[in-house]
């Protein structure tokens, strides 16, 4: 599953591959790729998000943003959302690849929105409606957004892995990021947000911008997009995700794993006591 650094590689791909240059043709290899919104139809001949998607010809490639786990491309008055979903990405290839749905013609390359599991969409929306659309039902930006004050606010009985894991609350943290975040920050994923004292929400956030920050600079100069979760060729960086069973970096104790929020869940049983 991609999370914040995938997503934010792919942003910047696109920036490079496209910003300034025009969108010289189009291709919709697969038609339900092409929706109307997240969770909503396939965007079909004669709806208004057909029309939006047809008027991308010939213009320019303004700007790529991203919130969370999502990638916001204007080309000139259009918007488009970029979905990932689980196995989505982007590639640059002039014939079209095995699992491409969606093309887009820049600069003599085609540009393809890959996606083998066909979780992920494309969906365009008007120009100016882009942000705002982009960000429909996410918290701050893990990376880039005021994530100190979504975290100072955690109240209540929430368990920590599933608050984490609430785009709503935080947007582009998924498992692999949380299990680190909260082993950095000695935080069992059983704890309640509303029994953290606050340098524990400080730990947090400082967790949540040195996995991330390390995510990012492990994906920095590669040709091509990789799932961090998915990689068997290189070394596995993680402290804890994928460790199970091994000697925690910190201490030395053996870490565990459980299902917590329905995700597959390392920790150290040391550093991150359990609560209570
Ligand atoms: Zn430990």
């Amino acid at each position: 599953m991609p999370e914040l650094p995938e997503a934010e590689f792919c942003r910047e791909q696109l920036e490079r591959w496209t910003v300034g240059r025009p969108v010289q043709a189009l291709a919709v290899l697969a038609p339900k790729s092409l929706q109307t919104g997240l969770r909503k139809g396939p965007a079909l001949a004669g709806t208004e998000a057909w029309a939006l998607w047809e008027r991308l010809k010939g213009q320019t490639s303004v700007q790529v943003l991203r919130r969370g786990k999502r990638i916001g491309w204007r080309v000139g008055d259009v918007g488009l959302i970029v979905h990932l979903g689980m196995t989505g990405r982007l590639t640059r290839s002039d014939v079209a690849v095995p699992h491409a749905r969606i093309g887009w013609q820049v600069d003599d390359h085609w540009i393809w929105f890959e996606d083998p599991r066909r979780f992920g969409a494309v969906i365009p929306v008007p120009g100016e409606a882009l942000l705002q659309r982009l960000s429909e039902g996410l918290g701050p930006d893990a990376w880039t957004g005021d994530v100190a004050d979504a975290v100072r606010g955690a109240k209540g009985r929430t368990k920590l892995k599933a608050w984490l894991m609430d785009q709503k609350r935080i947007a582009g943290l998924g498992n692999i990021q949380v299990c680190e975040t909260m082993w950095k920050a000695c935080l069992h994923p059983d704890r309640t947000v509303g029994s953290l004292g606050e340098d524990e929400r400080q730990a947090l956030v400082d967790g949540i911008h040195w996995t991330l920050a390390r995510s990012l600079r492990e994906l920095e100069g590669l040709d091509e997009m990789l799932y961090l979760s998915s990689r068997e060729s290189t070394p596995a960086d993680f402290h804890v995700y994928g460790h199970a069973g091994e000697a925690c970096r910190r201490c030395g104790e053996t870490l565990v794993r459980e299902n917590r929020a329905g995700r597959g869940t390392f920790w150290c049983p040391a550093c991150q006591p359990t609560p209570g």
